[in-house]
């Protein structure tokens, strides 16, 4: 089957389903089952609450599959996370979940707006991971905000945030392990929480993606940035950078793979 029938095909698969969101990167379909909804991966980047956009050729098919490869980890390690499976070059089966409205942000150095905000050198180390949280809300740019906004405003319990903070450094661990051993410093990253309930119980899973695009990667010798401020910054290809990211990660050929093509 030629390309342009291959992409009428989804396009018409596409139009029968019914769309739950659509957000900078990524669109949300009702799944086939109760319970379960599909991630699609765009090819946009923004940046700058949206200021800057762009679409990059391949970039969803990879964070496709390196979210699939880091959640997998997770749910094998027992950090619970909203992945199923992987449906194919662009699309996850999910389970679906209530976001939590915060984007919990984890640092081992400095970068970004905390290198802004505090005066701090980019690249500094951190005495111990530092856990951020800001609300979520585009219109407000995402500010940051306390536990006592929090818990205030009734956006998570006590409980809640002690799971989230678990969840966290969980993530962190692991996260920062496995970049560790192909080379690559985990500077810092974004997750979000979602919440399940089963019967009577609710439960913290980790939800949305782990990708390039909310996390800092740089190559450990080098210090090389592997990650979306390729884009925010200028610095170059953005397939290329997320492309090393899952050649070292052993999810793309060990070949010089430029673009993203799949191993099965
Ligand atoms: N991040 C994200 N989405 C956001 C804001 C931040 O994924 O809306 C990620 C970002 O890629 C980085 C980390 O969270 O890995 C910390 O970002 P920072 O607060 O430094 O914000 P930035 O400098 O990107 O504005």
């Amino acid at each position: 089957m030629g390309n342009l029938s291959l992409h009428s095909l989804e396009g018409s698969l596409m139009a029968r389903r019914k769309k739950i969101y659509e957000g900078k990167a990524k669109i949300l379909y009702e799944g086939p089952e109760a319970g379960t909804i599909v991630q699609y991966f765009k090819d946009d980047a923004t940046a700058f609450n949206a200021e800057k956009k762009d679409v990059i050729d391949g970039k969803g098919v990879l964070n496709n599959r390196l979210s699939e490869y880091f959640m997998n980890g997770l749910n094998q390690i027992g950090v619970p996370t909203h992945f199923i499976r992987r449906l194919n070059m662009r699309e996850q089966l999910v389970r679906s979940c209530e976001i939590v409205p915060l984007e919990v942000i984890v640092r081992n150095y400095a970068a970004g707006s905390m290198s802004k905000r505090l005066g701090i050198a980019e690249g500094t180390q951190l005495p111990r991971p530092i856990v951020e949280y800001c609300y979520k809300d585009d219109s407000l740019g995402d500010p940051l905000v306390t536990e006592e906004h929090i818990a205030a405003f009734g956006w998570a319990s006590q409980q809640d945030m002690d799971d989230i903070l678990s969840l966290a450094l969980r993530v962190n661990d692991f996260m920062s392990g496995i970049m560790l051993a192909v080379g690559i410093r985990l500077v810092d990253f974004k997750i979000e929480i979602g919440r399940v309930f089963e019967g009577d119980y609710q439960r913290l899973i980790v939800a949305d993606e782990i990708s390039p695009d909310s996390c800092r990667l740089w190559d450990i010798e080098s210090g090389q940035k592997l990650d979306k401020d390729v884009f925010r910054r200028d610095l170059g290809n953005l397939t290329d950078a997320y492309s090393e990211v899952a050649r070292r990660l052993g999810v793309l050929p060990k070949s010089n793979v430029t673009k993203p093509t799949l191993i099965n």
